[in-house]
């Protein structure tokens, strides 16, 4: 599988929580900044010629610059990598009061949408710095419906200020009864550099323990609605799991245009800074090489089937080293992770934990 990731890195305003790469919308810089993506778009196609089997429109605010601009670009990729049958086209969408072409969309190939939701508390809407309300997000959720988009992702954050479990469990509801059919459950994550990172002892913030209560109140609440945990914070209906961001976890190789984006093409891991000159000069950035044994393992942990022996030795055609297998096992007593004949994998507590979860089986 390869997949294509396009960053569009404008927003109407800056959330104050938020540390993505992204600039005001002007129009006369989205003109320019189209055309560069689908020049840059052609010139990688001919030098890597392969059909991509999904592609990300991410940001940013991908639905703000309108979907014109946006087939522009979906063009750009299907005539240079081309898709393969079938391909998963998803575009992030942010349900503003502005009126999205969903038909145009739909017409041009997207076939999946994911909706920055949050809550669906007007009030914790507010307080996250969000454009929208319930109302908006409705609207937006229904005209993609209309339009014809099956495939809808939800966003929710978790432990976001004044968030309780009754308004939690409503939002949850909220996603259920609308029909979403995927999930991403992030738990909010403070960032130094932004504004929440400067007001985050005012901000009434829950700590580690009850951060780590709401993740596992969220999961339990997702699974009663049929919302299955495929990831340490992704959700969907069976089938409708991200198959592009699945690419990721199982470290499989992707383009990436646009200031800050990452590419895993050719066994090499190459970014691009987060401004728009290092872009428009083409100046990648060599990471180096990916796709390791400790690269595979550390990234399909971050999925609960874990990283099966089956699949280990598909890709390096040898076993999976037993250092790392005992490793897991010494955290079964604990509870963070389970191994059994298919493999090792971590546990809903694991997850919450991952980062020293993987530092101990990676050691
Ligand atoms: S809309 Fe999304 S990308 Fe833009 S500032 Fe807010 S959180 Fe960040």
């Amino acid at each position: 599988m390869t997949g294509v990731y396009v960053h569009v890195p404008f927003c109407k305003r800056k959330c104050p929580y938020c540390d993505f790469f992204s600039a005001a919308a002007d129009e006369s810089r989205i003109d320019e900044y189209t055309r560069a993506l689908c020049g840059r778009i052609g010139l990688y196609a001919g030098r890597y010629p392969c059909a991509a089997d999904t592609l990300y429109f991410g940001g940013g605010t991908p639905s703000l610059i309108g979907a014109e601009r946006l087939c522009r670009i979906y063009s750009a990729v299907s005539e240079g990598f081309g898709l393969s049958q079938g391909a998963e086209v998803t575009l992030e969408v942010n349900p503003e009061k502005k009126d999205i072409d969903f038909e145009a969309l739909r017409k041009c190939g997207f076939n999946r949408v994911s909706i920055g939701l949050q809550s669906s508390d007007d009030n914790e809407l507010g307080l996250l710095g969000r454009l929208h309300n319930r109302d908006d997000a409705l609207r937006c959720i229904r005209a993609a419906r209309s339009a014809g988009f099956d495939n809808i992702s939800l966003d929710l954050m978790i432990a976001t200020p004044s968030q309780t479990r009754e308004s939690l469990k409503r939002s949850i509801a909220f996603c259920a009864e609308n029909g979403a059919r995927h999930i991403s459950a992030y738990l909010l994550k403070i960032e130094e550099g932004t504004p929440y990172y400067r007001m985050k002892d005012s901000l009434g913030l829950c700590g580690d323990d009850e951060q780590a209560e709401a993740y596992i109140f969220a999961a339990e609440e997702l699974e009663s609605y049929g919302y299955g945990q495929y990831e340490i914070s992704n959700f969907s209906i069976e089938g409708y799991e991200s198959r592009h961001n699945l690419i990721y976890w199982r470290d499989e190789e992707y383009f990436g245009f646009g200031p800050s984006a990452h590419s895993f093409i050719g066994g090499r891991r190459r970014y691009y800074e987060r401004s728009f000159e290092g872009f428009y000069n083409d100046e990648l950035i060599d990471d180096g090489e990916g796709g390791g044994e400790e690269e595979f393992i550390m990234l399909g942990l971050r999925l609960a089937e874990g990283i099966t022996y089956e699949r280990f030795r598909r890709r390096f055609g040898r076993e999976l080293p037993e250092k790392y297998v005992r490793r897991a096992q010494a955290l079964e007593a604990a509870g963070y992770t389970v191994s059994d004949t298919d493999g090792i994998r971590l546990t809903r507590r694991g997850f919450l934990v991952s980062n020293a979860v993987l530092a101990e089986i990676l050691k």
